[in-house]
C-alpha cells in the first residue's frame, strides 16, 4: 500500500503501518484511527484530499506486530521517494514508530514532540498518534498544540 491524497501537498502524515481496515481497503489510515486523523487535519481547515498520507511500511505486518528495523530498510526508499515527489512545507510524523524511524532515534516521543526538526526539505513535526489518542484522549491538547504550530507554519508560508 502506497499513500494517498494531493501528490502536491503542502501537508504529509506519516504513519506506522498499514492495519487490517487499511490491508482490506487498501488506503492508510481508514480505520478508527484514520477516522480520527481526518478529524484532525479538519480541525486545520483541510480536508484529506488536500494532504498527502503514507506510513513508514508499506505492508501490513502479520498479526499487527511491530514491523522489524529490516522491514523499515526495505521500505525506506519508497517513502523518501514519495517525501521528494510531493516535497511538502511541513510533514507530521505520527507516534513513536514513525517518529523515531523518521528521525532515526530511539529517543522517547515525549522527549522528542514539542519541537520542530528539519527533514528532507521539509519541516518535520512529530505528534502523538491518533490510535494513541483514542486510548489517552487527555493527550490531544498536546495534538492540537502541533496542528496550530502546522496551521501556522502553514499560513506563513502562503503569504510570503
Ligand atoms: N495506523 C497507522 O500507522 N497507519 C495506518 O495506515 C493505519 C493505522
Amino acid at each position: 500500500m502506497f499513500g494517498v491524497g494531493n501528490p502536491d501537498a503542502q501537508l504529509m502524515f506519516v504513519g506506522e503501518a498499514p492495519g487490517a481496515d487499511e490491508d482490506e481497503q487498501g488506503e492508510p489510515f481508514v480505520g478508527r484511527a484514520g477516522q480520527l486523523l481526518t478529524k484532525i487535519v479538519e480541525a486545520i481547515g483541510l480536508t484529506r484530499r488536500d494532504v498527502y498520507i503514507a506510513n513508514v511500511i508499506k505492508c501490513r505486518p502479520p498479526s499487527n506486530r511491530n514491523p522489524e528495523p529490516d522491514e523499515v530498510e526495505q521500505c525506506q526508499p519508497f517513502l523518501f521517494r514519495q517525501i521528494d515527489a510531493v516535497s511538502p512545507k511541513v510533514i507530521v510524523s505520527l507516534g513513536k514508530f514513525a517518529t523515531q524511524s523518521l528521525l532515526a532515534t530511539a529517543d522517547p516521543i515525549t522527549r522528542i514532540r514539542g519541537r520542530e526538526y528539519t527533514y528532507r526539505s521539509a519541516i518535520l513535526i512529530p505528534t502523538y498518534h491518533p490510535a494513541y489518542l483514542l486510548r489517552n484522549p487527555s493527550a490531544k491538547r498536546e495534538v492540537w498544540e502541533d496542528m496550530k504550530r502546522v496551521r501556522a507554519i502553514l499560513t506563513e508560508s502562503a503569504d510570503g
